[in-house]
C-alpha cells in the first residue's frame, strides 16, 4: 500500500511502523504480520427510511491485531470514512493498547453515513444492522467496540441491545462508552483530560521542575482540555491561554489571562461543545487573541487538544523559547516536520497514544467492571488510572534515556515489541 498523492493515513500508518520496525531491527515476519490488519469485515447495511424508501450504508470493522487480548476501537459515523481511515485508527489502537500495557488489541470500525441528516430511528436502524452483521466476530472475548466520531452512549447502548438479543443474555462487556448506572464507568468523563496530567506530573519531576512553578498554554477547551486544566491547576500549575472554536465566526481565539484563567468562571461562558463566548470572557478580564497565538505563548507547557495538524513547519518556530514540554492530549497534532524542529530545541515530548492513552484505559476499566457486573466508585477508577498513566509513561521514559531516542521513537518502539512479543508467544511468528 502507498500513497497515491492524496494523503492516505493507512499509507501514513505503515510508514510510521517501517520506520520504527527499520530502528529496532523488528524480524521480517513481524514486520510481514503487524503492518496488515489481521481481519476486516466489509459489509452493507439496508435500512428502511423515514420516508419510506430503502436506503444502503456501507459499514466496516477492521482488527488490527489482537495478540495481547481481544481488540478495541471506536465506531465512527462520518460521510467521508474510508477503509483506510479505519485501518490506520485500529493500527493506532494496537500501539495506544499496547504501550497503555492494557490486554487489549487493536480495532476500529465505522459507517458511511452523515448523522446530521438521520432521523434517530434511521440511526437505530443502522447501530442494529451493524452489529447484525458482526455478532460472531465482535463480543467481550472477541472485539469490544466504543464511541467515536459522532457517535454516543445512546448508539452504544443500541448496540449492546441487539447484541444481547441475537446472544440471548445480558453481555454489557461487549462495549465500551455507556452511560454511568447502565454499565458505563465513574471517572471515564475525566479520564483522558486527567490522563494527561499525570504525564505531565511524571514529566516535571524527571526535569526537576516543580508543577507550582510552571504555566502552560492550552489549544481546545473541550472533554480533554477541561479535565487537564482541572487537574494540572490541583498540582499547583497555572495555565495562562486557552484556545477554542468559535461556531458562529468559524474561526479560533485564544483567551489569555497573566494571572491564569480561572476554571470555573471559564466553564461558565462555555458551550457544550467547548466553544468559549469570547464576549462573555473579555468582560471577564480576559484579553482575546488570534486563534494562533496559543502556541506563541511565553509558558513552560503547551497542551494541544484540539485537532490534529496544528503544531507544524510553520507554527513551531513561533513556540516561545521558554516551553520545556509538550503534552500532545489530541490525536496527531504534530506533523514530522514539526517533531524535527521540537526535537532539535531539546523540547521533551509526551506523544499523543501515551498521552491521551487515559481514555482507552478507563474503557478497560468499564470492560472489566461490565464482565464483573461489579462497578467501583470513581476514586478508585481514578487511583487505578493514575497507576496504569504513570506507569506506562515511565516505561517510554526510561526507554527512551536507555536508547537516548526521541519520546515518540521510544513509544513506538517499546509497543511495538511488546506485540511482536505476544505474537511471537502464540507461535504466529
Ligand atoms: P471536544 O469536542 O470535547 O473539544 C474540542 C475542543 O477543541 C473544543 O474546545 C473546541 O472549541 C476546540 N477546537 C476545535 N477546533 C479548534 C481550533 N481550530 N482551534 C482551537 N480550538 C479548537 O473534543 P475532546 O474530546 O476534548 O478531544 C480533543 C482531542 O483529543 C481530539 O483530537 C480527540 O481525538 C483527542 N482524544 C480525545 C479523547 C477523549 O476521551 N475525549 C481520547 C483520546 C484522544
Amino acid at each position: 500500500m502507498s500513497a497515491t498523492g492524496s494523503f492516505n493515513a493507512f499509507a501514513m500508518a505503515q510508514a510510521q511502523f517501517d520506520k520504527s520496525a527499520e530502528t529496532m531491527g523488528l524480524d521480517k515476519g513481524s514486520r510481514a504480520l503487524l503492518r496488515m490488519p489481521m481481519r476486516e469485515s466489509h459489509f452493507i447495511i439496508p435500512v428502511h427510511m423515514d420516508d419510506g424508501s430503502i436506503e444502503v450504508f456501507r459499514g466496516f470493522r477492521v482488527q488490527h491485531n489482537d495478540a495481547r487480548g481481544p481488540c478495541k476501537g471506536g465506531i465512527r459515523f462520518h460521510p467521508q470514512e474510508t477503509i483506510d481511515t479505519v485501518r490506520a485508527l485500529s493500527m493506532w489502537m494496537t500501539w495506544k493498547c499496547a504501550v497503555a500495557d492494557i490486554p487489549l488489541g487493536g480495532g476500529k470500525g465505522g459507517v458511511i453515513c452523515d448523522p446530521h441528516n438521520l432521523s434517530q430511528r434511521e440511526q437505530e436502524a443502522i447501530c442494529r444492522g451493524w452489529v447484525r452483521q458482526l455478532a460472531r466476530e465482535v463480543g467481550p472475548v472477541r472485539d469490544v467496540p466504543a464511541p467515536d466520531v459522532m457517535t454516543n452512549s445512546q448508539h452504544m447502548l443500541w448496540m449492546l441491545d441487539e447484541f444481547e438479543t441475537i446472544h440471548g443474555g445480558r453481555y454489557p462487556g461487549f462495549i465500551t462508552g455507556k452511560p454511568v448506572g447502565m454499565g458505563g464507568s465513574l471517572g471515564r468523563t475525566q479520564a483522558t483530560g486527567y490522563g494527561v496530567v499525570y504525564t505531565i506530573r511524571e514529566a516535571l519531576k524527571e526535569l526537576d521542575v516543580r508543577p507550582q512553578d510552571t504555566c502552560a498554554s492550552f489549544q481546545g477547551f473541550g472533554n480533554v482540555g477541561q479535565y487537564a486544566i482541572e487537574l494540572y491547576n490541583q498540582i499547583g500549575g497555572t495555565v495562562t491561554c486557552v484556545s477554542s472554536w468559535d461556531q458562529d465566526e468559524q474561526t479560533s481565539y485564544s483567551l489569555a489571562k497573566s494571572d491564569g484563567v480561572d476554571l470555573a468562571e471559564l466553564r461558565s461562558v462555555t458551550d457544550k461543545f467547548g466553544g468559549i463566548d469570547k464576549g462573555k470572557a473579555q468582560d471577564l478580564g480576559y484579553t482575546c487573541l488570534p486563534g494562533d497565538a496559543w502556541i506563541e505563548q511565553d509558558v513552560d507547557i503547551l497542551v494541544p487538544a484540539a485537532l490534529e495538524n496544528q503544531i507544524t513547519a510553520e507554527t513551531a518556530p513561533q513556540m516561545s523559547g521558554r516551553v520545556k514540554l509538550i503534552a500532545e492530549g489530541a490525536n496527531g497534532p504534530t506533523t514530522p516536520e514539526a517533531d524535527a524542529i521540537i526535537n532539535e530545541r531539546g523540547i521533551f515530548v509526551i506523544p499523543d497514544f501515551l498521552a491521551n492513552a487515559g481514555g482507552v484505559t478507563c474503557s478497560y476499566f468499564e470492560q472489566v467492571q461490565s464482565n464483573m457486573n461489579y462497578y467501583w466508585e470513581q476514586d478508585e477508577v481514578l487511583g487505578k488510572l493514575d497507576l496504569k498513566m504513570t506507569s506506562a509513561y515511565l516505561a517510554v521514559s526510561q526507554l527512551a534515556q536507555r536508547q537516548k531516542a526521541y519520546m515518540r521513537d521510544a513509544a513506538y518502539m517499546l509497543a511495538i515489541e511488546r506485540v511482536a512479543l505476544a505474537c511471537k508467544d502464540r507461535g504466529w511468528i
